[in-house]
């Protein structure tokens, strides 16, 4: 671990980092029930499939939180040529903006499909079969809908863009055309020089949470992902490893193609990924707040991110 603490005072409410001689902020608290509410109740609509019913009403109840906190809500709807069907599908990236001080933009994303099909289901009769997802898609809208709680109860020191894309999961198992479709499109209408950084949660639930550097990050973002393990490790956050473990194609992908730096905190040791066992009762506020604050404590406070 290249990390060492950095020692700190508190001046009338504000700790001082020493080292950097930059007021530390303290963001609003994350609440990790509240986010854990939001994501059972994506896991109510039943499966978030695209094009589907659940689909969206799940877009429906996220554009009105976003609203109901003050944040801008718009969204990208397009069509993918489904090679499975032969047909048509439409898709929808919803965008919800949080306006700051500065001219600066981060993006935080998070995809809230699900998978169509569990191909590690317990019995063959479910592989063709939609999984909940409540790690794999609801843990990640849910840790960026009670981000939207901490920009509406203060204004983040720049935009911010909560970007919550379909499609994320269509492709069948090495398919690598039919991932990420919501992000491609985001990338592929223009986000050059629209943003500082971005940070992409996905599977970040799991009650027995064990998140290492995904190595696209660390190959693409490294003085991202070592930003995201040195605050980890600074607020005490033991389910943080500080190795490299697993590559996984995700829309952090997408956002560095797209020529913005992004990493992706994903816990990919989770026993129930793509299997009709993937449901609430496996995840945790405690693991949803942990990326959180992780999260929070790197939006506000400027001083402590990637030079440009
Ligand atoms: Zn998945």
């Amino acid at each position: 671990m290249t990390f060492s603490p950095l020692a700190a005072t508190i001046v009338c409410g504000v700790l001082i980092c020493l080292s950097c001689s930059s007021p530390r902020i303290q963001p609003p608290e994350f609440d990790g029930d509240r986010a854990y509410d939001y994501l059972v109740k994506q896991v109510e609509f039943g499966p978030r499939v695209p094009s589907t019913e659940a689909s969206a009403q799940c877009r429906r109840y996220m554009c009105e939180h976003f609203s109901q906190l003050g944040l801008e809500v718009d969204s990208q709807v397009f069509n993918h040529d489904d090679s499975y069907s032969r047909s048509t599908i439409v898709m929808v990236n919803v965008v919800a903006s949080a306006w700051g001080e500065s001219d600066a933009a981060l993006v935080l994303m998070a995809h809230y499909d699900c998978r169509p099909r569990a191909e590690y289901a317990s019995i063959p009769e479910l592989m063709e079969k939609p999984i909940d997802g409540a790690n794999d898609g609801a843990s990640g809208v849910a840790v960026l809908m009670e981000m939207a709680n901490l920009f509406a109860a203060r204004k983040p020191p720049c935009r911010v863009d909560l970007v919550l894309v379909d499609g994320e999961d269509w492709g069948v198992t090495g398919d690598r055309e039919n991932y990420m479709l919501g992000s491609r499109e985001f990338a592929r209408r223009g986000i050059r020089d629209r943003y500082r950084f971005g940070i992409v949660v996905d599977l970040v639930g799991d009650s027995d949470q064990q998140i290492y550097r995904e190595a696209f990050s660390e190959r693409y973002a490294k003085p991202l992902n070592d930003v995201i393990f040195e605050t980890a490790a600074r607020l005490g956050i033991n389910t943080f490893y500080d190795s490299v473990k697993h590559p996984v194609l995700d829309d952090h992908i997408s956002l560095n193609i797209g020529g913005v730096l992004a990493a992706d905190i994903i816990d990919f040791d989770y026993a129930y990924w793509h299997t009709e066992l993937d449901t609430p009762d496996k995840c945790s506020g405690e693991s949803l707040a942990n990326v959180g604050r992780v999260l929070a404590e790197i939006v506000y406070n400027p001083h402590l991110w990637p030079e440009k």
